[in-house]
């Protein structure tokens, strides 16, 4: 598996990795891989099928204006992007990588193919620059789903370096031998795996930095009211919704702490809407599941060793999104939500009964009851924004992850349905659902709801 965990978690912005992280990512990487950039006199930006079509609401416009100045996802200041961008737009101008300025006018040097998709994924994107003697450079990139990109024609899997892992695996069935030969757990071969790229306090250094910047994008939203940016006008609730559950009288029903689960997801959902830092889990659309039901794992349940327990959660939950990206999508433009939510409910429910000690039968039972009650869902958020309907489906997401954790620990590890299969049906599922459907905005809930207009950007 040519992956890492931090291919999977990666440390971003929001609202969307695909629609905001990838396109960043691309517009840079065109720029750096034709440097020198001191004789470039423009640069033109051509956005293609879903990024087209739901672009302003993803701020795809924004990621790539931001990728073309130098900025990363990782690194860029959440607070400072719409002050940099207003003093691009009002200059006419953009500094490539920071330094070599070009003239920049919306329409001309960024246009959106509403009606037009590239061949080889929903999310394509075009750069072209032309230097002073009249020559032009054009590249076409996509924007496979949870911030990877890949240049057009480049396979898949050279898209993350190939290094030589002591426990290498394509399918859940692979993963389940190695354990059995081994003797060791999922988490345990996966830290094997890492530690072949990199020195293990290194490992447990990142681990640990994921875990914390999705604490305190939780706290962060727990802590902030005011409404969404985009024009729907969706209030942010988690915050006074937080306030309302921390009191005693609120607390009173058994179900209650899973109200305060779904408030966890909500406030990340909510920062990521909102532009904020978030972890993509697999991706921004769906980044609230893992950190609520991680806050759960390591308040609520009490662990006696939650630093061990929540990197053997993260390594866990990799393992999953790593054969669901490998073998069908996480991408809500190829397969629909079922590939963002679904399996975002499958990574958690799987780490969380890793970081409880459950078996490697038991995981692969969590994630597969995970992504079974996705199937078929489909991605159609109203006016192309990351909000309706997905922060509060992110919070039934985390619940149904404690569900099927539960679950699958009450049981012995076997059941009827593999991880394997449950991934196949997804993407055969994913391939059969019409484009409307695969976050165009062009139905289900986003034509049933007056939306505001995008389409003259
Ligand atoms: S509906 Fe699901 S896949 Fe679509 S943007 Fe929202 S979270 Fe992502």
């Amino acid at each position: 598996m040519d992956m890492s965990v931090f291919d999977l978690f990666k440390i971003g912005i929001g609202p969307s990795s695909s629609h905001t992280v990838g396109p960043m990512v691309a517009a840079r990487r065109f720029l750096l891989d034709n440097a020198p950039l001191d004789d470039v006199t423009e640069v033109k930006a051509e956005l293609y099928g879903s990024l087209a079509l739901t672009g302003v609401g993803h701020a795809t416009d924004k990621a790539v204006l931001l990728g073309l100045m130098g900025e990363t996802p990782q690194d860029v200041v959440p607070t400072s992007v719409d002050a940099q961008l207003a003093d691009a737009e009002a200059a006419g101008q953009l500094k490539l990588l920071g330094a070599q300025a070009v003239q920049f006018k919306r329409g001309t040097h960024l246009v959106f193919h509403m009606a037009e998709s590239l061949p080889e994924h929903p999310n394509g994107m075009r750069f072209t620059l032309t230097r002073k003697d009249g020559a032009t450079v054009s590249k076409v990139y996509y924007s496979v789903g949870g911030g990877f990109i890949r240049e057009e024609g480049e396979a898949p899997a050279a898209a993350a370096a190939s290094v030589a892992v002591p426990y290498p695996f394509g399918t859940m069935a692979e993963l389940l031998a190695h354990g059995v030969r081994s003797g060791l757990t999922i988490p345990q071969m996966l830290r094997a795996n890492e530690c072949a790229r990199m020195s293990e306090d290194v490992l447990d250094a990142g681990l640990d930095k994921i875990w914390h910047v999705m604490r305190d994008c939780i706290a962060h939203g727990l802590d902030t009211a005011g409404q969404l940016p985009g024009g729907l006008n969706v209030k942010r609730r988690a915050a006074a919704l937080w306030k309302q559950a921390s009191t005693a009288a609120a607390n009173s029903l058994p179900h209650d702490a899973m109200h305060q689960v779904s408030l966890y997801a909500m406030a990340v959902n909510e920062e990521n809407a909102a532009g904020g830092r978030v972890v993509t889990a697999p991706t921004n659309g769906a980044a609230g599941i893992i950190p609520a039901v991680l806050r759960y794992y390591a308040e609520d349940c009490k662990p006696a060793d939650p630093v061990a327990g929540v990197r053997d959660f993260l390594l866990t939950a990799a393992a999953i999104g790593m054969l669901c990206k490998r073998n069908a999508s996480i991408s809500g433009a190829e397969i629909g939500c079922q590939g963002e939510v679904g399996v975002a409910c499958a990574m958690a429910a799987a780490g969380l009964v890793a970081a409880l000690g459950g078996s490697n039968g038991q995981i692969e039972n969590a994630a597969e009851i995970g992504i079974e009650h996705h199937l078929g869902m489909t991605c159609d958020p109203i006016g192309g924004l990351v909000q309706i309907p997905c922060i509060e489906r992110n919070g039934m997401g985390a619940v149904k992850a404690i569900t099927a954790g539960s679950l699958a620990l009450k049981g012995d590890g076997t059941h009827f349905v593999s991880l394997d299969d449950v991934i196949e049906t997804m993407r055969q599922t994913g391939a059969d659902m019409q484009a409307k459907y695969k976050e165009t905005s062009l139905g289900g809930l986003a034509i049933h709801v007056i939306t505001v207009n995008h389409a003259a950007c």
